[in-house]
C-alpha cells in the first residue's frame, strides 16, 4: 500500500519534472535559438535537396576576408568549380572590389547578417530585420544582385529569424554537413567527418573568413579532388535548388 503510494507519488513526480524539463528547454530554444538546422525546429531551412543526382553546394561563411577569399577564389577557378560565399554585409562594406570578384566569377553571393553580431539570435523582429536589410542593401550595391538566401550567424534560429526572412523574402540555409574547419583538426580529420556524410544533394559548410589561406586552400582543394574521385559536381546553392524540381 505504502509502496504503490509512493510509486504513484514518484511518477507523478517525474512527469511534472519531465514537463518542466521540456517546458523550460523549448523556452530556452527559442530565447536563444538552435543551431542545428535540420532538426526544423523552428521553420523550414535548406539543408539538402532531394535528388538522384550525384549533386552538392560548397558554401564559405564570414567572408569576404582579404587575406584567404583571394586564394580560395584563384583555386576555384582553375578547378572549375562555382560555390556559394555567405557574405557578412560589414565585410562587403569594406572589402567590395573583393565582393565584386567573387560575382564575376561566377559564384553567388548569400547574405550573412550585416554584422555577424553574438547576439544576433536574441535580436527582436525590428532589429534582426534592419541587419538583414542592410546586408540585402550593401551586397546588393556592391554586386548589383540581390541575395535570395540567408544563413543566420552561428546558424542559430528561433521564430523571429523565419518571420522576417519570409517578410523579405529569403530562404534561410542551413547545412547537411558542418566541416568544423575553424576548430582546430588536421585536415584528414576534416575530410574524414565531411565525407563520411556525403550523399547527393547536401549543403556543405565551410568558412572563408577567419581561416589561414594555406589551411583553406589545401582543405578545399583536396576535398574538391575526392568529390571529384567520387563523381560529385559542385553547384551553386540556387543551381541545387533547382535540382529539387527537375530531379
Ligand atoms: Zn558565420
Amino acid at each position: 500500500m505504502l509502496a504503490a503510494a509512493v510509486f504513484r507519488l514518484s511518477a507523478g513526480t517525474a512527469r511534472w519534472v519531465l514537463w518542466s524539463v521540456l517546458f523550460a528547454t523549448s523556452g530556452l530554444a527559442a530565447g536563444l535559438g538552435v543551431s542545428f538546422p535540420e532538426w526544423r525546429m523552428f521553420g523550414s531551412s535548406l539543408c539538402r535537396v532531394r535528388t538522384a543526382r550525384k549533386v552538392v553546394a560548397l558554401t564559405f561563411d564570414d567572408g569576404p576576408d582579404p587575406a584567404s577569399t583571394p586564394a580560395l577564389l584563384d583555386l576555384l577557378a582553375r578547378k572549375a568549380v562555382r560555390a556559394t560565399f555567405f557574405c557578412v554585409g560589414r565585410q562587403v562594406a569594406s572589402h567590395r572590389d573583393l565582393a565584386r570578384r567573387i560575382a564575376a566569377e561566377g559564384h553567388l553571393i548569400g547574405n550573412h547578417s550585416f554584422a555577424h553580431s553574438l547576439g544576433t539570435n536574441l535580436f527582436g523582429d525590428a532589429r534582426l530585420r534592419a541587419d538583414l536589410e542592410l546586408a540585402q542593401q550593401e551586397i546588393t550595391r556592391a554586386v548589383g544582385r540581390t541575395p535570395e538566401f540567408y544563413r543566420p550567424p552561428m546558424m542559430l534560429t528561433n521564430p523571429r529569424v523565419f518571420r522576417v526572412t519570409r517578410a523579405l523574402s529569403l530562404t534561410v540555409a542551413g547545412c547537411a554537413i558542418r566541416c568544423y574547419d575553424r576548430r582546430g583538426g588536421s585536415t584528414q580529420e576534416v575530410l574524414h567527418r565531411v565525407l563520411r556524410r556525403l550523399r547527393p544533394g547536401v549543403i556543405i559548410a565551410l568558412h572563408d573568413g577567419g581561416v589561414p589561406p594555406e589551411r583553406l586552400v589545401e582543405l578545399a582543394g583536396q576535398l574538391l579532388d575526392k568529390l571529384h574521385a567520387q563523381g560529385y559536381r559542385c553547384l551553386r546553392l540556387d543551381e541545387l535548388a533547382a535540382c529539387e524540381k527537375t530531379g
